[in-house]
């Protein structure tokens, strides 16, 4: 449930209630916003004398929270949020663009993309050294090396970057490197995995699970924000439907119900979500047209030859174009590239 506080409500009213609260072993979450001060309560109700609270001439008002996700939900925290990747951030007024390889090849190769991205404007530099393969027989990622030089081409251009993570041990070499940590589509419910990157301070992408309901998906963030990790985007990257043009299909409707009940930051994928260089453009328009917060794309200087997704890779020239189409729906949205 939630506790809505009067207007004049002051920071000694607000006090006194969370003191109420935490007596009867329940943990509070505050979210001072400009009209309201909001107070979420998480843990066993039953101890609780909600009336009495209630009756409390500072609140305003008692209103039950039936989804099961708490910590990620807009009724707790009305105000979207924003946190810093590095030197840029993920939030309202800014369009994050996190572009790069699939999978991190070699030093040279993830060095001249990084570049190539940086140039066209992009401010995080994605790239894969754990790759959860379809098949294990594919290229499976350089693992601490392919950090190593995520952390060389951060160092060199100043991007932020973001690197996948598919286990504990992986965890624990990333947060040496990069700037910022995504749990892919395959590990979406890996609970585990959710917990661990909570543990971390690093900001967090979650990519939605392949048949994952919207539901599903955002009691997977609250695992990691449960774990204390508050910093955690949401990716759109496509599901799995009966249609086989496209690898996936791109559910941007998931980016409206996403904004009306959370105020994490939602990214969305077209490159996973289409699997076809040629459709990436046009939704990355529509993406940003419908208020996303950020887009993530993959880009290689060599897609033909690319070790993982060529087919879907943008080339350099392909990476400008979007960068520069997408510039009049990211002013009509209100966001700064
Ligand atoms: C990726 O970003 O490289 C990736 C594997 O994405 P997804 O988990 O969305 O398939
Ligand atoms: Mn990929």
């Amino acid at each position: 449930m939630i506790i809505v506080m009067q207007q004049n409500a002051t920071k000694d009213d607000v006090q006194k209630i969370v003191a109420k609260i935490e007596h009867a072993g329940l943990k509070t979450h505050l979210s001072v916003g400009e009209e309201v001060t909001i107070l979420g309560v998480i843990g066993d109700k039953s101890k609780l004398d909600i009336d009495a609270i209630a009756a409390e001439t500072s609140v305003q008002k008692v209103v039950p929270i039936t989804e099961s996700y708490k910590l990620a939900n807009k009724k707790f925290h009305p105000e979207p949020s924003r946190f810093a990747v590095k030197n840029t951030f993920i939030g309202p007024d800014n369009l994050a663009i996190m572009a790069g390889p699939c999978a991190v090849e070699t030093e040279e190769q993830l060095m001249c993309i990084a570049k190539a991205v940086k140039k066209a404007g992009a401010t995080i530099l994605r790239g894969g050294a754990y790759k959860p393969r379809t098949s294990p027989y594919s290229f499976q990622g350089l693992e601490e090396e392919g950090l190593k030089y995520m952390k060389t081409a951060s160092d060199e251009t100043g991007l932020a970057t973001i690197c996948e993570v598919t286990s504990a041990h992986a965890v624990e070499s990333a947060v040496k490197y990069v700037s910022m940590l995504q749990v892919g589509a395959r590990n979406m419910q890996n609970f585990e995995l959710l917990k661990e990157v909570g543990k971390t301070k690093l900001p967090v992408l979650l990519k939605r699970g392949l048949s994952a309901t919207i539901d599903e998906w955002l009691n997977a963030a609250e695992y990691i924000m449960a774990s204390g990790n508050p910093n955690v985007a949401l990716c759109e990257r496509g599901i799995r439907t009966y249609e086989t043009s496209t690898r996936n299909t791109l559910d941007l409707s998931a980016v409206c119900v996403l904004k009306e009940r959370t105020h994490l930051p939602v990214i969305v994928d077209p490159s996973h979500a289409t699997g076809v260089r040629s459709y990436v453009e046009p939704l990355a328009k529509a993406a940003v047209a419908c208020g996303a917060d950020g887009l993530m794309i993959e880009v290689h200087n060599d897609p033909a030859h690319a070790l993982s997704d060529g087919p879907q890779s943008l080339t350099f020239e392909q990476f400008d174009s979007v960068m520069e189409h997408i510039k009049p729906y990211a002013e009509l949205s209100g966001r700064r590239i």
